[in-house]
């Protein structure tokens, strides 16, 4: 699977996916990731890639030539769909990115300023995708967010497949407080259960841990 984002700041996605699980992955060629500068597809001296919003108020509007431009000089390498990162998008959940990490490839695209003209979004077929409800400066956070739940979901990418299975909302009975060494700390031990090497005893056990945090935090753990 590939991504190639669309973003005024590609440098920002260097550090995040040069590490970890995600930076591996794409290391070992198991996906492919790119960051594409949008001012390479402006034509004019300034490569200004905003203007003024019609009729009127504030802040600057992004302009659709320049994204819609740089997506089709993607399409070659990418046949996925095209993604605009948008806080009024459809929410982003274990489902949508389970659907997402079907496709051979994704378009993403970052907005700034008070958004992308709105013709990218029918010209391309796009699908929004928000991160939450809430207000970031840009798109480029969103996009990594999205990139990281998808790419864990590609076989291959997370080491241990088994770990996927064991995640919160891959399953109803998963999420369970995790422990490690020391087994004391500050005068906090781990539960004995978990010390016991009673395998049974210990499945039980995280069941019920599982489910009460499910019942502390419905909507946040519930299972999608
Ligand atoms: N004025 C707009 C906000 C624009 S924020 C409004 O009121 O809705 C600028 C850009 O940041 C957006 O185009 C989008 O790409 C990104 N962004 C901000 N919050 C986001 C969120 N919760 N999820 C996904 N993208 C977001």
């Amino acid at each position: 699977m590939r991504f190639d984002v669309v973003t005024i700041f590609p440098a920002m996605f260097g550090p995040v996916f040069h590490q970890g699980v995600v930076g591996r992955a794409i290391e070992r060629g198991v996906i492919g990731f790119q960051a594409h500068d949008l001012r390479e597809f402006t034509h004019d001296r300034h490569r200004q890639v905003d203007d003024m919003p019609f009729g009127g108020g504030p802040g600057m509007v992004m302009k659709p030539e320049p994204v819609i431009e740089a997506v089709e000089s993607i399409r070659a390498a990418n046949p996925g769909p095209v993604v605009l990162m948008e806080p009024w998008g459809e929410r982003l959940d274990h489902r949508v990115a389970s659907e997402l990490a079907e496709e051979a490839g994704l378009i993403i695209v970052c907005g700034r300023y008070e958004g992308i003209d709105d013709r990218v979004r029918t010209a391309l077929d796009a699908r929004e995708i928000s991160i939450g409800d809430y207000v970031l400066s840009g798109g480029e956070i969103p996009a990594m967010v999205l990139v990281d739940a998808v790419a864990r979901l590609v076989p291959g990418v997370v080491g241990d497949p088994e770990s996927l299975t064991q995640d919160s909302f891959a399953e109803e009975m998963t999420g369970w407080p995790q422990f490690t060494r020391p087994a004391e700390y500050r005068g906090m031990s781990v539960p004995d259960v978990l010390l016991s090497g009673d395998h049974a005893r210990i499945k039980q056990w995280r069941r019920q841990q599982a489910a009460q945090r499910r019942v502390s935090h419905p909507k946040e753990l519930k299972k999608t």
